[in-house]
């Protein structure tokens, strides 16, 4: 009898240990990561390891992986799509360098895409897929693990120039500023603001989408100012809202303490990120960094 027992207890043990890392790996696949390089700059890894780089300034001073000297992008091996809400100089930042390194496809208005193209000389055949969209689109990313919405945005987009001479503006057309819903496929519903305004018309991205994460510009001065970006928070129904676009210079909100008050009173979930962090989500569940 006892030996029946422990002859079954070895069995289950050794069933545990085959069968564990099978639980376990099953478990990673299905776990998306969102990481904030401070600024307007997050990454978003699929379940399926693709990777998506927003506003991509990595070398913006709060990023801990830019300083001292260290070059934030000597970290980067992976890029698919590279993702630009408007053409500003803080949000295009590393763009070009990390296309010309990873290979990544641009996911921007055909305008920005031009004269990226054209003044800065990111890589043609990367600027010119049908990844390139407009205002009210949604396109299927990533095998169709990801679909993106291009959002509205109050605000202005212009590309620098570095060829312009001493005559010519320094500034070019980008197209209209955006922002991104970005639909991951056994993950989270992502929004980010961009530059943009409150707008009312937040209240229709509530509605068509599902909003696990917003990342909202809350520095003011340049955009909304904390308590407009609470009301942001609350129109674009988000589970959670996560700050960005502050603390990187001077003239902007240089903490999240009145964003975080605000969206006290509106009962709407808060979590501050740290430049450099990683979220991770199971599903449309949080899991880690809260
Ligand atoms: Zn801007």
């Amino acid at each position: 009898m006892i030996d029946d027992m422990k002859r079954e207890t070895t069995k289950l043990l050794f069933a545990l240990i085959i069968l564990l890392p099978c639980f376990v790996s099953q478990a990673t696949a299905q776990e998306a990561k969102i990481k904030w390089f401070g600024h307007a700059a997050f990454s978003v890894t699929t379940p399926n390891g693709k990777v998506l780089l927003i506003d991509p300034w990595l070398n913006n001073p709060s990023n801990p992986e830019a300083k001292n000297g260290k070059d934030p992008l000597g970290a980067l091996t992976r890029v698919d799509y590279i993702l630009l809400t408007h053409g500003h100089r803080d949000h295009v930042g590393d763009a070009v360098a990390i296309a010309r390194k990873t290979g990544a496809a641009l996911v921007s208005n055909p305008e920005l895409a031009g004269n990226l193209v054209k003044l800065s000389d990111f890589p043609v055949k990367q600027a010119e897929t049908n990844a390139i969209m407009g205002i009210g689109g949604e396109i299927q990313i990533a095998d169709g693990e990801v679909t993106v919405a291009m959002t509205p945005a109050i605000h202005s987009s212009s590309v620098f120039n570095p060829k312009a001479g001493a005559n010519e503006p320094e500034r070019a057309y980008g197209g209209n500023p955006a922002g991104f819903v970005i639909i991951v496929k056994n993950g989270p519903t992502i929004y980010h603001s961009g530059d943009t305004a409150y707008f009312k018309d937040m209240e229709t991205i509530g509605e068509n989408y599902s909003v696990d994460a917003a990342l909202l510009n809350i520095g003011g001065h340049f955009g909304m100012e904390p308590k407009m970006a609470a009301k942001a928070a609350q129109a674009v129904r988000a589970r959670l809202a996560v700050p960005q676009h502050f603390g990187t210079f001077p003239g902007i909100a240089q903490n999240a303490g009145g964003f975080a008050a605000e969206l006290k009173k509106l009962k709407i979930n808060f979590y501050e990120m740290k430049p450099g962090e990683t979220i991770t989500y199971r599903g449309k569940q949080l899991i880690k960094g809260k």
